[in-house]
């Protein structure tokens, strides 16, 4: 006899009835089940059957399943009558919980088939596909604790429920149009509207009304991405001027408003189902900002000056029917009100929205749509949820049990336990008290579900992060991690490296350990300390964050401090110059910055781009815009200087001056701009590696989502024989702040006791 215990993500994706399948097929006898630690096989049978069992399980897998853990232990024979599958067993231990997956294929054509029970059915979901992690209470994974226990099963799905052979056996949420959820239309002050709810909400969307839609993880907020005016209708309502929104586009038409691969497509349609931010294929100028919409169907002010798009693909049934051939792309846009996160009821967006989609299976667990930003060699998930969480990720050693609490923008904390880390699904991007509600919420959530009492705690450096503050109210033992350290060691975790390395933190800005704002970092170090040893020079952050939001008063007081004329500059009022000249005086209010983010917010400036910003990285992606189909590592760089631990860029500042000031090409300023920093990064990592030995190198922080200095790097770092370690799986932005927070902190508290 076998005994076998199988990890990983085994529930919820048709793992029992696959194996109950499996095991009729080779003649065995016993019993699978679902117990909290995992899936549990007793399987009888001679020898070769029990063989070609284990290899099939390996072999077949169900598509959505992913094993951990497989442990095989040959025991004396049991007696059993037939192979079952058990109901699920309560004992110690933890088990995962599936992320929510998007309708497949199978479900898929019976929806669309007149002669099936579940024709145009909103809630049709089976074995391999539907809502998880969206509608689970506790573990194990089994209806009664979700919130489908509101619906009792008809006798047609109870039928389909229980055999195993069926693909709906033990498919949890499995409903029909006679026993399941529905879909309602509701009118601006919550009132029901009667008919056919899919209907009215294709007649609004054409109308240029914007809808409110509950799908898998919260609302949406919807409206044609083709209509100008009931775009800028959203984008006053939700107070967004220029932030681009993503689009759900049908698979069909995708091609007319964007460039996508084979493979590009295949992620689309994936079960995780994430937003792809893809190169737009019209020829689109940048700069125009009226509502012609030239060449493209998708109206200019959804994503203004802005060479991509983010898309995806319908992935709940109803998505289905909304968007199709005949309303081909519509905005869908997380449905939340500013500093808020996600909603799952409709009254919180009554502001917001003319009408609402809604139905009556709860959402007990909200996540955002996940994005992924390909570049030229692989894909980074730039935002990890929908599809994804609560999956964990491996760490390269053990950790005791451990909280880190993230930092304030693109927030998540993360919870470990040994190797096995759980990172959270994107809160919201403040402090706010409801984004902080929805943190904790999550937290007490997470710690029953995966049973972890943390006993260490890690946060940021920064005080007044309302994460550092819910860290200390903990009273645990409590490790403050540096901003940029934390950025080095999430994508180390990542890559399971636990040695030192170079590590280079390109950021917007993060509390360092003297006092200043740090973000254009150099170290040598592991997960344990590091070597700050470059850093780009120290220049004025004037007013601080409020600096952040105008990027003209950055450029302003770079001049200045440089010594450079500020008379081209655009954008800056008399009054804005006598405050900062003040403050540059007094040494009031400024604070001093080796910040990347800020440099390039700096010399975006410099060139007249956005004097002020309305949404973050606005100023640096629109310089990074300029220069996308240029050759950069061809041109020649400006200049700069490495002088012991500091990279001055004053040089290139200067130089940038002196080329605006002559009308050199915007274009052209940009791909020099981009070929400096990638050149003083090579360099400075070259000597690093002189100093050191060391030839791993880590790139991380904010600013490698700009495409072009991430592939300069890859490429030219690869060329002089170093291995490189970019952001993957895990974030360069500061969503994964809290898998670094977790693994430095379990280092320098060994060491502590050593
Ligand atoms: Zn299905
Ligand atoms: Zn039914
Ligand atoms: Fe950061």
């Amino acid at each position: 006899m076998y005994k076998i215990k199988i990890n990983g993500i085994v529930q919820g994706v048709g793992f029992r009835p696959f194996i109950y399948k499996l095991a009729i097929e080779q003649n065995l006898k016993g019993f699978v089940l679902n117990s909290t630690s995992g899936v549990k096989i007793e399987a009888v049978g001679d020898k070769s059957s029990l063989d070609k069992f284990i290899k099939r399980i390996k072999k077949e897998l169900p598509a959505a399943a992913d094993i951990k853990e497989f442990k095989v232990d040959e025991l004396p024979d049991k007696l059993y009558d037939n192979f079952k599958i058990k109901r699920s067993a309560i004992s110690d231990g933890s088990t995962l919980i599936s992320p929510d997956l998007a309708v497949c294929e199978k479900c898929q054509q019976e929806f669309n088939d007149p002669k099936d029970q579940r024709f145009k059915y909103a809630f049709i979901n089976c074995t391999n596909c539907g809502p998880r992690y969206s509608i689970i209470e506790h573990t194990p994974y089994d209806r009664p604790v979700t919130s489908m226990k509101e619906f009792e099963m008809c006798d047609y799905c109870k039928k389909e429920y229980s055999d195993p052979l069926n693909r709906r056996f033990h498919a949890q949420p499995v409903a029909c149009p006679d026993c399941g959820p529905h879909l309602k239309f509701l009118d601006k002050d919550l009132s029901l509207i009667s008919g056919d709810p899919i209907a009215h909400t294709i007649k609004a969307i054409k109308e240029g009304k914007i809808v409110g839609i509950k799908g898998i993880g919260g609302f949406h907020i919807a409206c044609d991405a083709t209509n100008f005016e009931a775009v800028k209708h959203l984008r006053k309502r939700k107070n967004r001027p220029d932030k681009p929104f993503a689009v759900m586009a049908c698979e069909d038409k995708i091609h007319e408003i964007v460039k996508v691969t084979k493979n590009q497509k295949a992620l689309l349609k994936s079960p995780k189902a994430p937003i792809l931010i893809l190169p737009r294929n019209d020829s689109i100028d940048l700069y125009k900002t009226d509502n012609s919409s030239g060449d493209s169907p998708i109206a200019p002010n959804v994503a203004p000056q802005n060479p991509n798009l983010g898309v995806f693909l319908p992935y709940a049934p109803h998505h289905f029917q909304i968007v199709n051939s005949k309303l081909p792309f519509v905005i869908m846009t997380s449905g939340n009100n500013q500093n808020e996160p996600i909603a799952t009821e409709p009254e919180i967006l009554q502001d917001l929205c003319d009408y609402f989609l809604e139905h009556n299976r709860a959402i007990l667990n909200r996540s955002d749509d996940s994005i992924i930003l390909p570049t030229q060699k692989h894909n980074i998930l730039i935002r990890r949820s929908r599809g994804f969480v609560p999956s964990p990720c491996n760490l390269p050693f053990k950790t005791k049990s451990t909280l880190g609490c993230g930092a304030e923008l693109k927030l998540t904390f993360s919870l470990s336990n040994k190797t096995k880390l759980f990172l959270s699904p994107y809160i919201g991007n403040t402090g706010s008290k409801e984004t902080m509600d929805f943190y904790q919420e999550t937290f007490t959530k997470y710690k029953k579900w995966f049973k972890i009492e943390p006993e260490l705690i890690a946060c940021d450096l920064q005080p007044d992060f309302m994460s550092t503050k819910f860290a200390e109210s903990l009273n645990l033992p409590l490790v403050k991690v540096q901003h940029h350290h934390a950025h080095v060691s999430a994508i180390m975790a990542e890559h399971q490296i636990d040695e030192k390395v170079i590590g280079v933190a390109y950021d917007g800005t993060g509390l360092g350990t003297d006092n200043t704002i740090w973000g254009g970092e150099i170290f040598i170090g592991d997960h344990g300390k590091f070597d700050r040893i470059f850093h780009l020079n120290y220049m004025p952050l004037p007013g601080g964050d409020a600096a952040i939001k105008h990027p003209i008063r950055i450029a302003y007081a770079y001049l200045k401090k440089s010594g450079l004329s500020t008379e081209y500059l655009k954008g800056i009022s008399k009054f804005e110059k006598r405050i900062i000249d003040k403050q540059i005086q007094n040494n009031f209010n400024i604070f001093q910055t080796s910040s990347m983010g800020r440099l390039f917010d700096c010399v975006s400036a410099m060139l007249g781009l956005f004097p002020t910003i309305t949404f973050e990285a606005q100023s640096a992606m629109a310089l990074e815009y300029l220069c996308e189909n240029e050759q950069v590592l061809d041109c020649e760089p400006y200049s700069y200087d490495i002088t012991n631990e500091i990279i001055d860029i004053q040089p290139c500042i200067k130089e940038i001056t002196s080329d605006v000031q002559r009308g050199v090409e915007s274009k052209t300023i940009s791909k020099k701009f981009h070929k400096t920093i990638i050149d003083l990064t090579v360099n400075s990592v070259e000597k690093a590696r002189k100093r050191s030995g060391l030839k791993k190198v880590v790139l991380s922080g904010g600013v490698m989502q700009n495409r072009i200095l991430l592939n300069g790097l890859i490429k030219k770092l690869s060329r002089n024989n170093f291995t490189v370690y970019a952001p993957e799986n895990l974030s360069p932005n500061d969503s994964s702040i809290s898998v670094g927070q977790v693994m430095i902190a379990n280092r320098k508290i060994e060491q502590k006791r050593d």
